[in-house]
């Protein structure tokens, strides 16, 4: 008997996880990649003579999914694990975050408001049913908790310089399970995060490394033009000039791209336009290597009219590195007009925001700026979000699916990973 042709479409963590499944069972599936390297979001790029993500990447204690597959791959030693502190810039001025004792003296709302904030953060640990969360806005639902003022002052600017004009239509769900997975990654109160020793490519070249010798294949710098579905099953791919037919077909890039996709090879209104019709938030990353620390902290959480920047990351405080390491995102609408300015007007805007936060800091003291960008960095989960997305099997033997599919979840690479290998097992049952 012939065996099936499968081609995973996107060497993001959930077309790997999915192709090395495959590969496992012996199916030698083919993985096709736009990019000129794997690992789409959680890729890494040459920094200095070191490779680090090129959008920054933490892992929590209780990313089960992606512990299980180092283990598989022998890399269960690279993760570690680093106890690492917050802050927040608020009127000019660094407050401690973050903790127990952070929140209970934040001068700056009172002191119910706080033990309203604690009381919601603890909340969130014993929900399990998140249903009726998906029928709130997180706005309505945060505001209920901790209160008007202390909405405006903690999470208002967060949603803002996140979402834009989504910010009022974002699902509690969704930022339910953001903080129960961070709320999660504490022991004794104290939080702790990971990293992996070689960062994400550490992972990624491992798992695509045992994909080949399993007998998978990958290619990369080919961007999928079209996808043409076939009565019988699967479908044609048009990648890299040249057109293959295979009878199963998963895709693990962004729904919004599959649009035009499927247009492409000929499928019909309305279905196509139900993936372009998702809705997604473009992300310019600003890297900056500094001289001297900019704090203590791994994340610093900002609300100052002065910078359209949720918050700033300082990986060196997380992951050793050579150097004092800051992202600065900017996330916004792609349609935003700002989308078009040039990197270094962003670069010059986040160096602004750490000299406000660090007034230590000078001109001579930034060695080094990079940027990058990703046009389809976090998917928008509005309520009601699971209702609304498009069908991930709409043609006999082709599964659709991205980040958005293991909502209520956020985009994460264990969260990849596990929905990665349950889609491999899915489309080869039926
Ligand atoms: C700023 C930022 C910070 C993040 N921080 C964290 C974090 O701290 N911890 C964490 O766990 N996760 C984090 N993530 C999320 C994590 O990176 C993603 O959840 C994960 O990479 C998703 O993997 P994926 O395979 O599902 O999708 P993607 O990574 O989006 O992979 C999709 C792949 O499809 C490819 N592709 C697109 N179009 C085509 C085409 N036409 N043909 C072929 N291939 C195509 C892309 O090049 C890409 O490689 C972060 C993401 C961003 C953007």
């Amino acid at each position: 008997m012939n065996k099936k042709k499968i081609a995973i479409i996107g060497g993001g963590p959930m077309g790997l996880s999915a192709t090395f499944e495959l590969a496992k069972l012996g199916l030698q599936p083919e993985l096709i990649e736009a990019d000129d390297r794997l690992g789409g979001m959680a890729a890494c790029f040459d920094f200095e003579n070191q490779r680090i993500e090129r959008y920054y990447h933490f892992h929590c204690t209780g990313d089960f999914a992606f512990k299980r597959t180092l283990s598989e791959l022998g890399l269960k030693e690279k993760l570690c694990w680093k106890e690492t502190k917050m802050g927040f810039f608020f009127k000019n001025k660094l407050y401690r975050w973050g903790s127990v004792g952070a929140v209970i003296t934040f001068p700056r709302i009172s002191i119910i408001s706080r033990l309203r904030y604690l009381l919601h953060a603890a909340r969130c640990l014993t929900i399990k049913d998140w249903n009726h969360l998906d029928k709130l806005t997180a706005r309505s639902w945060l505001k209920k908790w901790i209160g008007k003022t202390g909405y405006q002052i903690l999470w208002n600017k967060l949603f803002i310089y996140k979402f834009f004009n989504y910010s009022d239509s974002i699902s509690a769900a969704w930022i339910w399970s953001r903080i129960r997975r961070l709320g999660k990654s504490r022991h004794f109160l104290k939080e702790y995060l990971g990293y992996l020793k070689g960062g994400s490519d550490e992972f990624i070249e491992c798992i695509s490394n045992r994909i080949e010798s399993l007998g998978g294949k990958i290619y990369l710098s080919s961007k999928v033009f079209s996808i043409k579905p076939n009565l019988n099953g699967g479908g044609e791919i048009n990648f890299a000039n040249q057109i293959k037919k295979y009878d199963l077909i998963i895709s693990t890039i962004p729904l919004p791209l599959l649009g035009s996709i499927l247009k492409n090879g000929g499928v019909k209104y309305p279905i196509y336009n139900k993936y372009s019709n998702c809705k997604s938030i473009a992300c310019v990353c600003v890297i900056l290597h500094l001289k001297k620390k900019l704090s203590n902290n791994f994340w610093i959480n900002i609300n100052d009219d002065r910078f359209k920047i949720p918050g700033v990351i300082e990986m060196s405080n997380l992951r050793p590195l050579r150097g004092n390491v800051v992202y600065i995102p900017f996330y916004m609408p792609s349609t935003n007009p700002d989308y078009n300015r040039e990197n270094k007007e962003f670069i010059s805007d986040a160096w602004y925001c750490l000299k406000q936060i660090n007034k230590s800091l000078q001109d001579n003291d930034l060695i080094n700026s990079y940027c990058n960008r990703y046009k389809y960095a976090q998917p928008i989960c509005e309520i009601g979000h699971l209702k609304n997305l498009p069908s991930i099997n709409p043609f006999k033997g082709i599964y659709i699916v991205d980040t958005t599919a293991y909502y209520p979840e956020d985009r994460g690479i264990s969260e990849s990973i596990e929905y990665g290998k349950k889609i491999a097992y899915e489309s080869i049952r039926n």
